[in-house]
């Protein structure tokens, strides 16, 4: 993005998961592109004080701390912070997430609850925290980070698949209310991406999941990060609602 697209101010962007994995890799591509940052992640880690050496390396400001999407009030309070501290977030992305895999019947309530309220409630408390500053300002634009678990259901994923599937129509009923006040609203639904979160797959599921992709590779983390990077770019001005896969073609 170039920095005129902004009128010459430098915007900041929030991304929640910022810490590790998909996160951080959309936190590198928009210190790239010229945005200030806050990021949150669930618990003080070295890997998010890693994140916050790589942007604060690429010349951009860092807010970081950690932050439980889940809790409605925390997130109210990390938003007020990055607001009075780092200015007016015009790019909110939604990484932070979490997999509790089980088949249904053995699946706990705790597997349940914790996987709705991180991945949907999650992205509802930050949805409409930022939400209610772009709307005021009339500018903005959100990327929620799903899952084709939200679009194809898959074995001894009830929890995530419904949660993602949440997002997706999150997303697309956001989009259609804040449409008219400036303000754009996509999802990045990415199929099998080479994370800590793909590391808690077995061996054998590993092999299995690669078979199925067309592409014949995991995704990466810039695969990600690029199309989100340009989701929330002037580049990708007339595009709201829609939830674009990064998948190797692997729902084809
Ligand atoms: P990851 O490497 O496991 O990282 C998860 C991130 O979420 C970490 O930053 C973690 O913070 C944060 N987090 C977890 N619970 C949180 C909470 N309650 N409050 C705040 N932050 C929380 O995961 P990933 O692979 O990057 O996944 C990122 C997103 O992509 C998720 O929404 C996931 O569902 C989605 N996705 C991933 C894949 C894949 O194959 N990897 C595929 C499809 C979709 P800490 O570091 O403090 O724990």
């Amino acid at each position: 993005m170039a920095e005129s697209e902004w009128d010459g101010e430098r915007p900041v962007a929030l991304v929640t998961g910022g810490s590790r994995g998909i996160g951080r890799a959309v936190v590198e591509q928009l210190a790239r592109d010229g945005y200030d940052i806050a990021f949150c992640g669930h618990a003080p880690s070295p890997a998010a004080e890693e994140t916050a050496r790589r942007v604060e390396k690429s010349g951009a400001a860092c807010l970081h701390q950690p932050c439980d999407v889940a809790d409605a009030a925390a997130v109210g309070r990390f938003v007020k912070r990055v607001e009075d501290e780092l200015g007016p977030v015009r790019t909110l992305v939604n990484s932070a997430g979490v997999v509790r895999d089980k088949n249904l019947v053995m699946m706990a309530d705790e597997d349940w609850t914790t996987v709705l309220e991180t991945n949907l409630t999650g992205t509802f408390n930050l949805c409409r925290a930022v939400g209610f500053h772009m709307l005021r300002r009339r500018r903005g634009a959100i990327v929620n980070i799903s899952s084709v678990a939200g679009v194809q259901g898959q074995v001894g994923q009830a929890n995530y698949a419904a949660s993602k599937g949440g997002v997706n129509s999150l997303t697309r009923t956001l989009a259609k209310e804040f449409a008219r006040h400036g303000v754009r609203v996509n999802a990045v639904a990415p199929g099998f991406v080479a994370t800590e979160m793909l590391d808690e797959l077995s061996d054998s599921a590993r092999k299995k999941a690669l078979e199925s992709v067309p592409m014949r590779r995991f995704g990466t983390v810039e695969d990600v990060a690029g199309l989100t990077g340009f989701l929330v770019s002037e580049r990708a001005s007339y595009i709201t609602g829609q939830v674009l896969q990064v998948d190797g073609g692997v729902l084809l």
